[in-house]
């Protein structure tokens, strides 16, 4: 029988989990296995009571090599999902080529004492993957993910070339808190506060955190201030999709939501320099983490939509004109929480981590070596989408977002 690995049982893991017992025919034995195997537990008993299906647990500290690797070596998965966090990419990865077994993530690679990433460090991977055999597939969530997968689509099926593309990603639930992230607060906290990057005639250009704004009107839910962000997926779509004159992606924030930032920022709250509190070593951003709302948490309290989406102008192939499409996807808060006991954000970060590992699986997507999504064929990820819960939606729109 075909066995599966998820390493994470936090709220994107638990999406993943459910998703992969959904389809037991693909997946075979599924091992969800983390930190703190309570977690896995609770996780696998809902799973149980859902759908029928026995989720193997274990504890697994997946920072340690030689445990991950006799672990993988014991059980003999074919893939293994790191949805733990980006901290663990590398020492997963290694484990992985080790052990002989396929490896797929949500976000690239991130030292702990530095909040700058890239994807370098994996890219550095690619000979070994090769050799190896064996295939590693970058950032299969949402945004990166679906996002990298779209582009692809419309290269493969609209355009000849892609001029410039806007992702765009809103999230107007409200879980009537004063303040929560929407997942990991010191992974969030970490993006947000970063400087913008974007990426014009083949040069990055870098603005102030927040600094630029605009007002854009997303599908069922209406108008929202955006505001430019660097994003993971912003290094590989520049590098890859040819002829490319312009990217940037682009985040939906609530007023409050940046007031309150601004604060926790401004008397150091988000820092990650170590600081010490009565002889011990504490930081900051760690320890605001603990205190602030579990993700996982919102599951229950979070009402409405998001909408993630790319916009893409480019020269159509049936008569070389220049047209932009916005392609997108809506998803409803409490409609997942029904399904899988998460919010929105989890449920669109989980749903393409357990189709991309479904390409592996049917072998659609193995090819030795190290990939972005938009280096693989789209068609079987876009087909699953559909059929998975992300259904995808195409607007003819007439200008792309100003410059
Ligand atoms: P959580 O913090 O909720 O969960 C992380 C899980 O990883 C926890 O169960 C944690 O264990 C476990 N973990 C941490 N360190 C280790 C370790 N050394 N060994 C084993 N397990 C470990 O995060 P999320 O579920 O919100 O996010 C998971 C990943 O998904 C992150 O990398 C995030 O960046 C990514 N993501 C990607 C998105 C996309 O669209 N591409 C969108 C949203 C998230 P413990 O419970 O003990 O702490």
């Amino acid at each position: 029988m075909q066995k599966t690995v998820i390493v994470g049982a936090g709220g994107v893991g638990n999406v993943v989990a459910h998703k992969c017992a959904q389809d037991a025919a693909t997946f075979g034995e599924v091992w969800l296995v983390s930190r703190t195997l309570e977690k896995c537990d609770a996780i696998a008993a809902d799973i149980l009571a859902s759908t029928g299906v026995t989720v193997k647990t274990a504890c697994l500290d997946a920072d340690n090599v030689a445990e991950t690797v006799a672990f993988l070596k014991e059980v003999q998965p074919k893939v293994l999902l790191n949805i733990a966090l980006p901290y663990q990419d590398l020492t997963l990865m290694d484990a992985c080529l080790e052990a002989g077994v396929h490896y797929l993530d949500t976000a690239n690679y991130e030292p702990l004492d530095d909040p700058h990433f890239e994807y370098k460090w994996q890219w550095d991977y690619q000979e070994r993957f090769e050799k190896a055999g064996l295939t590693a597939i970058l950032g299969s969530g949402f945004d990166p993910g679906v996002t990298n997968v779209f582009c692809a689509y419309a290269l493969k099926h609209w355009f000849d070339e892609i001029e410039t593309v806007d992702i765009l990603d809103a999230n107007a639930g409200d879980h009537g808190l004063p303040f929560a992230t929407n997942f990991n607060p010191e992974i969030n906290i970490r993006e947000i506060t970063a400087d913008g990057r974007y990426w014009e005639n083949g040069e990055w250009k870098t603005v102030p955190a927040l600094s630029i704004s605009r007002e854009f009107d997303f599908p069922e839910i209406g108008p929202k201030d955006i505001y430019l962000l660097y994003h993971e997926e912003l290094e590989s779509l520049a590098k890859n999709l040819p002829g490319l004159k312009r990217i940037r992606f682009w985040m939906t924030f609530s007023q409050n939501y940046i007031t309150h930032l601004k604060v926790l920022e401004n008397i150091g709250m988000t820092s990650i320099e170590p600081i010490n509190y009565e002889g011990k070593e504490v930081i900051p951003l760690q320890f605001l983490k603990e205190i602030l709302p579990d993700p996982a948490s919102l599951g229950p309290l979070t009402k409405g939509k998001t909408c993630i989406g790319c916009m893409i102008t480019g020269r159509l192939k049936e008569n070389g004109e220049t047209a932009t499409r916005f392609i997108y996807n809506i998803c409803d808060h409490q409609t997942c929480f029904e399904e899988v006991k998460s919010q929105a954000i989890s449920y669109t970060a989980g749903v393409p981590a357990m189709i991309g590992a479904r390409q592996l699986m049917s072998g659609a997507w193995l090819r030795p070596g190290v990939w972005n999504l938009e280096q693989l064929d789209p068609d079987p990820f876009m087909d699953d989408l559909n059929a998975w819960g992300l259904p995808w939606h195409v607007l003819e729109v007439d200008h792309s977002l100003r410059p």
